[in-house]
């Protein structure tokens, strides 16, 4: 079972500008795939595309074997954790508990089922302990271990980060490291941020100009200093693809 399948995605903004050429991409169950790519390249708009925020100009979405169209946008919606790159975005409650309640109980869970979702939500990501704490009084690195709860909590069959390691310092960029390559899920995540997909995802798409132009091993694809050179994308000074 594949968890995300886009076929031949095209997709031009009202605006008349082409984002997207015609992407395909398939990324399995289990999975941790890191999408690479410059400035400009369509990153946000595929991303915009899982979930149905935009909807296919042309081509399809599948997440786990359901078209994301406009009949199955609930549906699809569960399935897709999309955590922003800006945690302030997707919390918004009193308490921490409160937000990663908000959509387990929308969803329908009430009582002891959803005290256990919520419970199990912020174990995953270390902070079960600051479950009655207000989000504002969390660090950031902190708030975005919650946003990655709140999103937990759905029980997605895919995760989708948007930049995971911004605005972190080193300690807090390792921690969540370490949290995302704990979590038995399928993960897709944006980012500029070379070394942490070499870390954390065996598997590397560059999306660039609004098409796929590599999908590989993360390591085959850091060492070609040609293709990065192609695509914009650079190896912080000093980093060495380590051996094998
Ligand atoms: P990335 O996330 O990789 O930086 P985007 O998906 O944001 O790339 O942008 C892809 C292209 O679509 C760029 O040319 C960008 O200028 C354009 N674009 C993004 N959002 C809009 C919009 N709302 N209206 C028109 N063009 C847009």
């Amino acid at each position: 079972m594949n968890s995300l399948e886009v076929r031949q995605l095209a997709y031009a903004y009202p605006d008349g500008t082409q984002a997207l050429f015609g992407v395909d991409l398939t990324i399995a169950r289990g999975e941790r795939v890191a999408l690479l790519g410059p400035n400009g390249a369509g990153k946000t708009t595929l991303v915009m595309h899982l979930n149905g925020i935009l909807t296919a100009g042309h081509g399809s979405v599948t997440v786990a074997g359901t078209p994301v169209r406009k009949d199955t946008l609930k549906e699809v919606r569960q399935r897709v954790g999309l955590v922003f790159q800006d945690p302030d975005d997707q919390l918004f409650m009193p308490t921490v508990r409160d937000d990663v309640a908000f959509g387990p109980a929308n969803a329908g869970l009430r009582g002891a089922e959803l005290d256990r979702v919520v419970t199990e939500a912020l174990e995953r990501v270390g902070m079960l302990e600051a479950a009655d704490r207000p989000p504002h009084h969390l660090s950031f690195g902190q708030r975005r271990r919650v946003a990655v709860a709140t999103v937990l909590a759905m029980a997605p069959e895919i995760l989708v980060l948007d930049e995971p390691s911004s605005n972190l310092d080193p300690a807090a960029r390792r921690e969540l490291a370490e949290i995302l390559r704990s979590l038995d899920v399928t993960v897709l995540m944006v980012t500029h941020d070379l070394p942490y997909a070499l870390e954390l995802c065996e598997r590397s798409l560059i999306l660039s100009g609004g098409v796929i132009a590599a999908d590989g091993p993360t390591r085959e694809l850091l060492a070609d200093s040609e293709l990065l050179a192609r695509h914009r994308l650079e190896l912080p000074y000093g980093f060495a693809i380590p051996a094998v």
